[in-house]
């Protein structure tokens, strides 16, 4: 469906913040001003916004920041990107996240819990929306994970 930034991402915001002021964590929302709709199954793009915030929150101790923010990415595209001051992923990890089943270091994985699917099947999601999905980060200092989504076009608003 075509679906705005704002009505995309406030309801999955407003589900967090909860979760994020027990734990102390700041959670913030910035939307760029007059970002075009963007043409999305919603269950999907909610599917991996909750798999990708709960990484941060899963992974950044108390008192820590999480910063959800839409962007324009170019001319045909909007960038959501969500940024933690977590444990950060050591280097060598950062090319194999996408891989099902791969889960960065045994101790905080067992600690922690989970399968290792989340980031595969978020990229497989990102993937067939037409959009791409990359990780920056610095080890103990914080990650950051970026996603694109093209704009609707002329075309696809006529339908
Ligand atoms: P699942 O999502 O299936 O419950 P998971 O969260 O371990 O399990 P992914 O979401 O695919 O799996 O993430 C893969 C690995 O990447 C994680 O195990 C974790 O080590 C690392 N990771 C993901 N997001 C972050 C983050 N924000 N900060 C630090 N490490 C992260
Ligand atoms: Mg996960």
């Amino acid at each position: 469906q075509p679906i705005s930034l704002e009505h995309l991402l406030k309801p999955v915001y407003e589900r967090f913040s909860m979760t994020c002021k027990q734990k102390e964590i700041v959670l913030t929302l910035s939307i760029e001003e007059d970002l075009p709709i963007v043409v999305v199954d919603r269950d999907k793009l909610d599917q991996v916004l909750d798999n990708v915030i709960s990484n941060a929150v899963k992974y950044t101790p108390e008192a820590g920041s999480i910063k959800i923010k839409a962007e324009q990415h170019g001319e045909k595209h909007v960038q959501v990107s969500i940024e933690d001051t977590g444990l950060g992923i050591p280097k060598q990890d950062l090319g194999r996240l996408f891989e099902r089943f791969y889960r960065v270091d045994k101790a905080r994985s067992r600690t922690l819990g989970g399968t290792g699917l989340g980031l595969s099947i978020a990229q497989e999601i990102i993937h067939s929306h037409g959009g791409d999905i990359w990780i920056d980060s610095e080890y103990t200092k914080g990650t950051t994970v970026f996603f694109t989504l093209p704009v609707r076009s002329e075309a696809s608003g006529m339908d």
